[in-house]
């Protein structure tokens, strides 16, 4: 009713831009409830680009946490379509608003909320009339980031929206139940939060909002503070985590399961979730395009021998192979060990399709290729949840049968279970050869001393690219020669020749982008003149 009273109608464009919190996913609610699309702005993106989608999308009012206003103050001016600015605070804590372009209304969010309630004769669902709207309706739209040209919107629908909570909360899936505490570390802006913001209340789960504070201690003491059963994000908060924990000697006393996607997840990652502290890794691949699941990586059973995870995790145990970085002695059997090797090797796949994606692999001319684990192809996916068009785009964004080009390199086994060799455009083609950056780095993680891993090609005369290993070191570990020639010889015994990295060049920080996936192309234009040698 609020947001009626500022003109929203079925079909108005509301943005948000705003961190997880429970305000924020109330006006989400709110938004979708009464009609209209709920367009989720990534506050980490440069102000040409919020602009740029903010007029794409033609807003009309945007929600915003208060701590916004300065970003607002430079964005709207290019935006004449945004008509009002609601806060979502309460009057208390409202900021100096003088700066927000005249014609804008600015409102309080607990205001609005409270005059609407006293309006409508108390504030409750039941006086309120949800509008009717068709299934196929978009209610949402995120957009992608756009490392190929400009940003393209993505409209989910109710009904995608409603599939995909159905499949997020099966029980392969994430584990979501009323007796579930679900830490959203994944930003309500980046790629519709997962679907974690429908599946939880689908089930009656706990769902703890972490608002701007996402740095490892924070997350660690929410998880703590909350009794966090389970959580979600991209790889580059986990190694935050990982790291707040190594330091400070914490542990996890409730943690069962943490979801790790949008980039891949490397084996030193997934073996110190899993063997050192217990913790299940479930690797999700998924695309804001997907609304954004696609994969779960949850190995079957048959293909480990019919063993399964022991149901208290593996505790201490020796290192799985490929990874120098060890967790502790271990006193299992040799069948245990070689079990646990399998079975972390296996969780470093992205997974098995869930039930509303079709997926295969195809050549560069469109054949299909086998699923037996070697062949290396296009990764094609279809379904229910998948982008059919891109916001105002002419042309459908599948093929004539439905099939949607993800971007992404890709091989399929046997049992199904998908294994990300690279985005189309990250692949470095060396000498004919495809080599794979995301193996790369995940044998680099695994070597101790080493924080962070990105592989990018650089322009070579005689091969047309070569792998360049980029590398942070640890806190208190020296970027030397040393380091760079054990990592290098470790490389060397684990990978084929010629994808053995030419060079290491050591930074203090890998560039990440606005969703927290390292940033190949700041990389590339980084290093693009590198020499090796
Ligand atoms: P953006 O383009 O902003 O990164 P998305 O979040 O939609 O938008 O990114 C989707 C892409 O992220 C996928 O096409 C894939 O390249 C990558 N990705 C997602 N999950 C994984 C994963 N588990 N392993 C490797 N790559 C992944």
């Amino acid at each position: 009713m609020a947001l009626q009273g500022l003109g929203v109608r079925q079909g108005t464009f509301v943005a948000t831009l705003a961190w997880n919190t429970s305000r924020h996913m109330e006006a989400w609610y709110g938004i979708m409830g009464c009609g209209a699309i709920c367009h989720t702005l990534n506050l980490r993106l440069a102000v040409k680009d919020l602009v740029y989608i903010a007029n794409d999308a033609r807003d009309e009012v945007v929600l915003a946490d208060a701590t916004m206003v300065p970003l607002l103050e430079r964005v709207l001016p290019g935006v004449p379509s945004v008509k009002h600015v609601v806060l979502l605070t309460d009057r208390l804590n409202m900021p100096p608003t003088g700066g927000l372009p005249p014609g804008v209304g600015v409102h309080c969010y607990e205001e609005l909320l409270g005059a609407a309630a006293a309006a409508g004769g108390g504030a409750s669902l039941a006086n309120f009339r949800w509008t009717q709207v068709d299934e196929n309706d978009a209610c949402g739209m995120c957009y992608t980031s756009g490392t190929t040209g400009n940003p393209k919107g993505v409209l989910y629908s109710h009904r995608s929206n409603y599939l995909h909570a159905m499949l997020l909360v099966q029980a392969d899936s994430l584990p979501l139940a009323a007796s579930s505490c679900c830490l959203a570390v994944v930003p309500m802006f980046h790629a519709n939060v997962w679907g974690l913001v429908f599946a939880a209340p689908l089930v009656g789960a706990r769902l703890v909002l972490p608002g701007p504070y996402l740095d490892g201690a924070s997350i660690h003491s929410l998880m703590e503070g909350y009794g966090v059963t389970m959580s979600a994000g991209v790889p580059t908060v986990w190694l935050a985590l990982l790291n707040h924990c190594e330091e400070a000697g914490a542990t996890f006393s409730t943690l069962k399961m943490v979801a790790i996607g949008g980039a891949a997840a490397p084996l030193s990652m997934i073996e110190a979730f899993e063997v050192k502290h217990g913790v299940e890794v479930r690797h999700l691949w998924g695309m804001t395009e997907l609304s954004p699941l696609g994969t779960l990586g949850d190995p079957k059973p048959a293909s480990l021998g019919g063993r399964t995870r022991p149901p208290g995790g593996f505790g201490a145990a020796a290192p799985a192979s490929g990874s120098a970085s060890g967790s502790g002695s271990g006193s299992s059997s040799s069948s245990d060990a070689a079990f646990r090797r399998a079975y972390l090797g296996a969780k470093l796949k992205q997974g098995r399709p869930h039930a509303l994606c079709d997926m295969r692999i195809v050549d560069d001319g469109g054949r299909e290729l086998p699923h037996d684990g070697k062949s290396v192809g296009h990764l094609q996916v279809r379904g229910p949840a998948t982008v059919a068009r891109y916001f105002k785009a002419p042309q459908p964004a599948t093929d004539g049968a439905g099939w949607f080009a993800t971007g992404d390199v890709a091989s399929i086994d046997a049992w199904g279970n998908m294994a990300i060799t690279d985005r189309s455009k990250d692949v470095i083609k060396s000498g004919g050869e495809w080599i794979s950056s995301i193996e790369i780095e995940n044998l680099a993680m695994g070597y101790p001393g080493v924080a962070e891993a990105a592989v990018v090609g650089v322009p070579d005369e005689r091969w047309g690219e070569r792998p360049l290993l980029v590398l942070v070191a640890r806190p208190g570990v020296e970027a030397d020669a040393e380091l760079r020639e054990g990592v290098l010889a470790f490389l060397a015994e684990r990978l084929a020749k010629f994808a053995v990295p030419d060079d290491v060049v050591f930074v203090p920080q890998i560039p990440h982008n606005a969703t927290g996936k390292v940033s190949k192309l700041t990389l590339r234009d980084m290093f693009k003149h590198h020499k090796s040698g």
